[in-house]
């Protein structure tokens, strides 16, 4: 026997030009290759008979060969083989194209089981390019429920299928470790079985108990996972902070809090003043003002003679974030710092000089904070905004420079209740569904084609003002088959055929880090008119001399990332638009995109896409700080987490910290998937 982490180039027909094409899909090991799950299948083990074929349905029938194949040579590259073949029922006329291994293997008067679908014509039913199989061969390409796995170029669907069942027939799947009475109580499959019937299923329901295991598992050893986190800090304890009092801070807003931040606040407050260490998550759309509830919980701190740091993704958000909040705080006495990796060393070295001696009462920056460097004088609140650009460890990492410090995170991602609370289930969670009052609306359109002289027009209009005009496509470069429109051939466009005057920039996530800085930046000084980009915008900087948003080929979106991308405009004075471009003719996908037009809920919005794309959605590569699920891309439903999490608590509770091998081999799990979370990000 083989073992789950040997090399796939033990595996007969896996040579390294094969492997490097697995590598592609991240397949490197026999686990790998297990793990990579089929997106779907097709069944293929109906048999019928030739009568009871209908037009455009693919199935299986057995038939007889009636004649030997012919072959024409239409033209170079065009060759045309046609066979007659038949059974009891009827007569069919198969039609090959460029296929001399039909033409090899078919013999006259033997039978075979072929698989394919009649279209009909004038002339009677035909069938184009049927597979087929001896009757005397095992089911691989007939008689069976196919795989369809997720490919790359060079790779074939056949080609990965029989890796797959090569690995699984000289190793065995990864061990078991759902506790056999929660297999009975939710109906779960045994491990062995359900990584054979991903790959082999016998019937689709097969096919669908294994999913159901599969997603089980993954999310059981994830919801294990924050319970275990939860239970390490439930002993801790932090100094309750008795100073709550806002009052100054109050004051000082330009403005009258929100109900929705009132509400957040106090339970802010509450956890504050209760004496072991806050977890909140504080979710809210674009706009509804999570910056305020940071600086109020800042505030706090503060008076309570602790420290406060306030970590963002990107050096830009820090700087805005730092000028913002020292024009607000300064004046009642905090004392903020800013470090960002991009400062002198001279700087970050007075900084964190400042920091541990507590000279700076409340730091805001990027990951520096976390570099071994820093050091606090004593940290009682650690915050993390857009939290889905953070891995949970590096949370922990940052509340690891305090003693059991505070932790508030902000999400600006919209999220269902129901999923927040799977996803985030080691924190408690404050919903700001409000925003306040007098924001503009930003109007939505949705236009196809024809439209592009009038969308020109209209972004030369806005320019003329003296605005400003991001434009989002769905993919960085040009891709023939796939028919979009890509940020690098677009942006070239617009600059040379249609806005030669104007300044035209590009941004896309293929660019370093530093690179796309600069590039934001850079427009948010006014130097650029028009931003080609790909969805990297969609967490970030303010612009607020923005006030278009062109998305080309919307329907390549889900809709909470359209209404991110959209919650870039509409943050200064002047009126904002979106406009939506789409040829995609499907009604269900117009009726998706007309429905976003109409509504700037974003929690509405999540709600829809959670209805219409599942939950897989937001576990994807956009939520990049959660663990990576490998289910994730097959749909899966709600109950199936909502029954992992529940169970998961309750083992954690009864056996986490056990010593059984089943309880070993779990947290071992937890470890990798937390690891393989770190190791996405950024
Ligand atoms: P986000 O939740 O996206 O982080 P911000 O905190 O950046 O939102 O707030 C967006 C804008 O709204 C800021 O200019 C902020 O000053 C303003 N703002 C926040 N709260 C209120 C309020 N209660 N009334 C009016 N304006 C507010
Ligand atoms: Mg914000």
């Amino acid at each position: 026997m083989a073992k789950l982490t040997d090399p796939i180039t033990i595996l007969k027909g896996v040579g390294p030009t094969k492997a490097k094409q697995f590598a592609q899909l991240n397949i490197h090991t026999l686990q790998d290759l297990i793990c990579h799950f089929p997106r779907g299948y097709e069944d293929r083990t109906r048999l019928l008979t030739i009568s009871q074929l209908e037009v455009d349905k693919p199935a299986c029938f057995k038939a007889m060969v009636m004649n030997h194949p012919r072959t024409n040579h239409i033209r170079k590259g065009l060759d045309i083989t046609k066979v007659q073949v038949a059974d009891h029922t009827a007569r069919l006329t198969l039609t090959f194209f460029n296929n001399k291994y039909a033409l090899e293997q078919l013999q006259y008067g033997r039978e075979y089981i072929f698989y394919g679908a009649v279209s009909g014509d004038f002339i009677g039913y035909n069938m184009t390019n049927p597979v087929f199989e001896a009757l005397d061969s095992a089911p691989v390409t007939t008689r069976r429920i196919l795989p369809i796995y997720p490919l790359t170029a060079g790779l074939s669907n056949a080609a990965m299928g029989k890796a797959v069942r090569q690995a699984l027939s000289i190793c065995d799947p990864p061990e078991e470790i759902l506790p056999e009475a929660i297999r009975k109580q939710y109906g779960i499959l045994p491990a062995q079985r359900a990584y054979f019937a991903i790959h082999e299923p016998a019937t689709m329901a097969e096919a669908e108990m294994a999913r159901k295991r599969l997603i089980f598992e993954e999310f059981f050893v994830f919801s294990a996972g924050l319970s275990l986190m939860r239970s390490a800090r439930s002993g801790k304890t932090a100094p309750p902070y008795r100073n709550r009092d806002l009052r100054p801070l109050l004051a000082a807003l330009p403005f009258a809090l929100t109900g929705a931040q009132n509400r957040a606040i106090a339970e802010i407050l509450e956890d504050l003043g209760k004496g072991v260490p806050m977890n909140r998550l504080v979710q809210g759309d674009v706009g509804s003002g999570k910056t305020m509830v940071a600086a109020a919980a800042a505030y706090c701190a503060v008076n309570n003679q602790k420290q406060a740091a306030l970590m963002v993704p990107t050096e830009i958000l820090a700087e805005q974030h730092f000028h913002s909040l020292s024009r607000l705080l300064t004046p009642l006495g905090l004392r903020l710092g800013l470090l960002t990796g991009s400062m002198k060393d001279k700087e970050k070295k007075e900084v964190r000089a400042a920091l541990a001696d507590g000279q700076i009462d409340f730091a805001i920056g990027t990951h520096a904070l976390l570099s071994d460097a820093t050091v606090f004088h004593d940290l009682g609140l650690v915050i993390a905004d857009e939290q889905h650009r953070f891995g949970v460890a590096q949370r922990s990492r940052l509340s690891a420079k305090g003693s059991d410090p505070h932790l508030l995170v902000m999400s600006a991602t919209p999220i269902p209740r129901t999923l927040a609370l799977i996803m985030y289930g080691d924190l408690d969670v404050s919903v700001l569904d409000e925003l306040p009052p007098g924001r503009q609306q930003v109007d939505t359109f949705l236009v196809n084609e024809s439209y592009r002289a009038r969308i020109n027009a209209f972004i030369r209009k806005q320019v003329a003002e003296g605005h400003q005009c991001f434009v989002v496509c769905p993919a960085v470069e040009e891709n023939e088959e796939l028919n979009i429109k890509s940020a690098q051939l677009w942006a070239e466009t617009l600059q040379t055929a249609v806005f030669p005057d104007l300044r035209v920039a590009l941004i896309h996530g293929q660019m370093k880090g530093s690179e796309k800085e600069g590039i934001m930046a850079s427009f948010a000084r006014g130097e650029a008119d028009i931003l080609v980009a790909t969805t990297v915008i969609e967490v970030g900087v303010d612009v607020p001399n923005a006030t278009l948003m062109v998305i080309e080929d919307a329907d390549r979106f889900g809709l909470s990332q359209l209404h991110q991308l959209r919650g870039r405009v509409g943050r200064g004075s002047a009126k904002s638009y979106c406009i939506l471009t789409s040829h995609n003719r499907s009604g269900d996908t117009l009726q998706r995109l007309k429905a976003f037009c109409q509504t700037t809920d974003g929690f509405r919005i999540a709600e829809e896409d959670l209805k219409m794309r599942g939950p897989g959605d937001f576990f994807g590569s956009r939520q990049s700080g959660l663990p990576v699920f490998r289910v994730a891309d097959l749909s899966m439903d709600l109950q199936t987490l909502k029954d992992a999490q529940t169970a998961s608590a309750r083992w954690i509770d009864a056996e986490g910290s056990s010593d059984s091998p089943e309880a070993r081999a779990l947290r071992s799990r937890i470890g990798t998937l937390f690891q393989r979370a770190e190791g996405t990000m950024n």
